[in-house]
């Protein structure tokens, strides 16, 4: 496979280790459903997931990447970075990962009593029966049950109404710092790119602060298209990239069927003026045989 003729690439997803609903399995499968050709499963804060998606790719014959999502605290909102090509065995990392997922828990049963409040009760025994792994309870799997429990339409309603900024089930929390991160993923070999960037809510000088201080610790890439990006959104990210020296990547971040807005590989191609962060990837890419 040649690297430089890839134009399906999707370096970013979620399998039940954290908040998608599927298995790595079942994502691979789906991958190569929607003509994927290179493929890493991204889960927030854990690499659980990797050494299967490793095996489920070799079996759908699918390049790979090893992957996670790092979530970040910066300037008072949650920056998430997603990691390529990383050593997922690093001790470094894993320690990182795991003190990263430490605060959900507690964070978890905050939100109840925040629910709680407004009278929505057992939100935390309900999430949990949504939860594929103890340790990564996320929003996500308190939206889900929202939802079923009929407090909702949809998972977007529950997050406008009950789970962003100012809501009753919103608690603030503290992440990993953005240099902490970026060593986490440099340190294990790998490459860190700035995920879903049109999704935050900065001023023009944090954007920038941002860009900087990402650049400064040694970051060398930027989500340009992915699922909530627009076609303008990606039009802007792709002058950001080329302005600020950034590598670019592409990913769906699937969740699960009839919850997000893409599916695997279903994604505007890069631009051809951007240099793609899987050519600085080469040697850590698993081939398909
Ligand atoms: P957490 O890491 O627990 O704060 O949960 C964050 C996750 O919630 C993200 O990774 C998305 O999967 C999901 N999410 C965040 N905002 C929204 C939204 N507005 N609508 C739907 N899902 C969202
Ligand atoms: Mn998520
Ligand atoms: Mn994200
Ligand atoms: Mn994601």
């Amino acid at each position: 496979m040649n690297l430089h003729a890839l134009t399906n690439a999707d370096l970013h997803c979620h399998s039940t280790v954290s908040d998608g609903a599927c298995e790595p399995e079942q994502l691979a499968a789906r991958a190569r459903a929607g003509g994927v050709e290179l493929w890493a499963l991204t889960d927030h804060d854990e690499v659980g997931g990797v050494a299967r998606a490793r095996a489920a790719a070799r079996a759908e014959g699918l390049a790979f990447l090893s992957g996670v999502e790092i979530s970040v605290s910066f300037a008072g909102q949650v920056v998430h970075i997603v990691g390529l090509g990383f050593d997922e065995h690093d001790a470094q990392l894993r320690e990182g990962l795991a003190a990263t997922r430490g605060g959900r828990e507690p964070r978890a049963r905050e939100m109840a009593a925040g629910l709680a409040a407004v009278g929505i009760r057992g939100a935390y025994e309900g999430a949990l029966k949504f939860v594929g792994n103890p340790e990564l309870i996320s929003r996500t799997h308190f939206a889900r049950w929202l939802v079923e429990a009929g407090h909702c339409r949809d998972v977007p309603e529950v997050f406008r109404r009950f789970l962003t900024e100012g809501k009753p089930g919103f608690v603030p929390h503290r992440w990993a710092s953005l240099s902490d991160a970026l060593r986490w993923i440099h340190g294990a070999g790998g490459v860190a790119v700035i995920a879903h960037p049109a999704r935050y809510r900065f001023t023009a000088n944090e954007e920038l602060a941002l860009l900087t201080d990402f650049k400064g610790h040694g970051g060398q890439a930027v989500e340009v298209v992915t699922g909530s990006h627009s076609e303008q959104d990606a039009a802007r990210f792709t002058e950001v990239a080329l302005e600020f020296g950034l590598l670019a990547s592409r990913g769906s971040d699937f969740h699960a069927p009839g919850e997000s807005r893409t599916e695997l590989g279903a994604l505007p191609h890069l631009s051809g003026r951007l240099s793609p962060v899987w050519l600085a990837l080469q040697d850590r890419v698993q081939f398909p045989s």
